[in-house]
């Protein structure tokens, strides 16, 4: 056939480059929570993530999503979902990484930067894939609500710490390594799980504690292929925390039904399903009617994960940005040279840098947990940075894809990378406590310590660097202490959030960063991007950005 045209003025893929080393925020960030870090894992994480072999993966287990076979060709219940073997292979190399519950184990935690190290990790995978983190992080998060039941943790605490992928129905006693689950959400309500009516009802005791039959259903049950589950359920002292384990101890299948699984907008890797139980065997963790605090020990390490990952998606839709438009040119100049999209450029990786630089922090928090002022910051930050980050997430997401102009809305059989982070975006947002629920998480926050006096230490290394954080940094102290109600709180929590990023860019970034951020968002609100002051120095910005 004749060639009818010459192609041209397209754009490589962006593959092969060090997703670590190419990361200057991430790096300074990492410098300012966790000073002496060794990164050389992260730098060889951010070399395997940006490999052609595991992008490979990550289409490939996006285009071919998880099945659900509930019974066998015999017609017995198998209750089971088969994944493309490139889920398996990310998996694997998100285990063998540590970011599931390694940071628990001993020799991690007396680094006393275990946290911080593992959510460096967390955000370069979410690079390569976001979906499949979905396991790793529940596995991660499980751990401070698994303690309350300390024969249960006893058991499993090595295999959650192990860095061995262990797929498959199977007895944790015969598994190197397991994963786990939550299950909250009913259909009547996600939000308000006091509403939850799966029944628990007592069956005896054993080695594990109180035994219970639990009967009922969950409406969002993710990754139901793990080895158990926190669930919560009604039992005669009110609602209570469950361990529910997919292999009894007498190695005979638990009942687990999966009723379907969910069609979703995006992270199509991860299979979400609908679940019933009948009978099924748990045991109480912590105690009866203390369901809620309980399972929020393992929400809290999830939200934390929200606002890691969506900081990891901002920055591979920026590095996108930057890779596509440093190659295509338009009216005559690359379009990375022309001034309104350099403008665009730059107003991304602000945003991008500073929910790195917020997550982080708030990533230390849980590694200096035994210092009171961090616990504090741990309890009003979370909710916090959960909002604000996955919030700007989605419409960083969209601006990006637009960088891109058609090709970023392109699918191309799980090529098209923009699109797969524009429909991962929002699920953060939603999951683990939707933005409402997070605002107001926080107004209960507040009562939880001296929170002014908390946010004055943190935001006092910034003072002096820019007049509108001043003003802004005024404005908190009597909206925190029981200024602000319920409608005033996505305000409250915006609010915080700019001032804590612009005081840590204040303390990492270089000076271009933090005006230029200080300016677009603390005098009026951000809305569009695109819209820094002409006098920005956006050639520093974009550079310190480039992939
Ligand atoms: C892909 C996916 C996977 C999921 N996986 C799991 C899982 O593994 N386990 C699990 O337990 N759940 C899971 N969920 C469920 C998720 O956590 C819930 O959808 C979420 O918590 C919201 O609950 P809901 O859907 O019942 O919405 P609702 O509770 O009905 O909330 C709807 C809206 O109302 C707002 N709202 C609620 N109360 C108030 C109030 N008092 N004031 C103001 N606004 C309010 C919320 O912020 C939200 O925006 C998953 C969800 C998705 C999308």
């Amino acid at each position: 056939m004749p060639a009818t045209h010459e192609v041209f003025n397209q754009v490589q893929p962006l593959t092969g480059v060090n997703l670590f080393e190419g990361n200057r925020a991430l790096q300074d960030a990492l410098k300012f929570n966790a000073p002496g870090l060794d990164a050389a894992p992260l730098a060889e994480l951010g070399r395997l993530a940006c490999s052609a072999e595991m992008q490979q993966h990550a289409r490939l287990a996006n285009a071919h999503t998880p099945e659900l076979h509930t019974h066998d060709r015999f017609g017995h219940r198998i209750d089971e979902v088969e994944f493309h073997p490139s889920y398996h292979a990310l998996m694997g190399a998100a285990t063998q990484a540590g970011l599931h519950g390694t940071p628990y184990a001993a020799a991690e935690q007396a680094s006393g930067h275990a946290h911080v190290k593992r959510g460096a990790a967390f955000m370069l995978f979410t690079e390569l894939e976001p979906a499949i983190l979905c396991p790793i992080s529940m596995t991660y998060a499980v751990t401070p609500a698994l303690r309350d039941n300390p024969a249960i943790h006893r058991d499993w605490a090595p295999k959650l710490t192990s860095r061995a992928y262990a797929p498959g129905v199977q007895s944790w006693r015969d598994k190197p390594g397991v994963t786990m689950g939550m299950g909250m959400t009913e259909k009547q309500g996600g939000s308000d799980v006091r509403a939850n009516t799966t029944q628990a009802v007592l069956d005896g005791e054993d080695g594990w504690g109180r035994r219970y039959r639990l009967t009922g259903h969950k409406w969002f049950f993710s990754a139901p292929m793990c080895d158990a589950f926190l669930v919560l359920a009604q039992s005669a002292g009110g609602l209570s925390c469950f361990f529910l384990p997919r292999v009894l101890p007498d190695g005979t299948r638990n009942v687990l039904r999966i009723q379907r699984l969910k069609d979703k907008l995006g992270n199509k890797a991860n299979a979400s399903a609908e679940v019933e139980f009948d009978g099924t065997t748990a045991w109480l963790v912590g105690e009866e009617g203390r369901g809620v605090p309980q399972i929020l020990a393992m929400g809290t390490m999830t939200r934390l994960d929200c606002a890691l990952g969506t900081s990891g998606l901002m920055r591979q839709a920026v590095s996108q940005a930057l890779h596509h438009t440093a190659q295509r040119s338009a009216f005559g100049k690359l379009l990375i040279e022309q001034p309104l999209m350099k403008n665009v450029l730059a107003d991304l990786a602000l945003e991008s840098e500073a929910a790195t630089a917020l997550a982080l922090r708030l990533a230390r928090a849980f590694d200096r947990a035994a210092d009171e002022h961090e616990r504090l910051l741990a309890r009003v930050l979370t909710p916090i940075a959960k909002f604000w980050i996955c919030k700007r997430g989605a419409a960083l997401a969209q601006e990006a894809m637009e960088c891109l102009g058609g090709n970023g809305y392109v699918e191309e059989g799980g090529e098209g990378v923009l699109a797969r982070i524009y429909r991962e975006m929002p699920v953060n947002s939603i999951w683990e406590g939707a933005g409402n629920i997070m605002a107001l998480d926080l107004l209960r926050a507040l009562r939880k310590g001296d929170v002014a006096a908390a946010l004055a230490r943190e935001l006092a290394p910034a003072r002096g660097q820019h007049a509108a954080l001043d003003r802004l940094v005024d404005t908190l102290p009597t909206r925190v202490d029981g200024g602000t109600g319920e409608a005033g709180a996505r305000t409250l929590a915006r609010d915080v959030a700019l001032a804590v990023q612009a005081a840590l860019l204040a303390q990492t970034a270089p000076a271009a960063v933090v005006g230029a951020f200080c300016e677009s968002r603390l005098r009026q609100p951000h809305d569009v991007f695109g819209t820094l002051p002409s006098t920005t120095d956006f050639d520093t910005i974009i550079r310190r950005a480039m992939p």
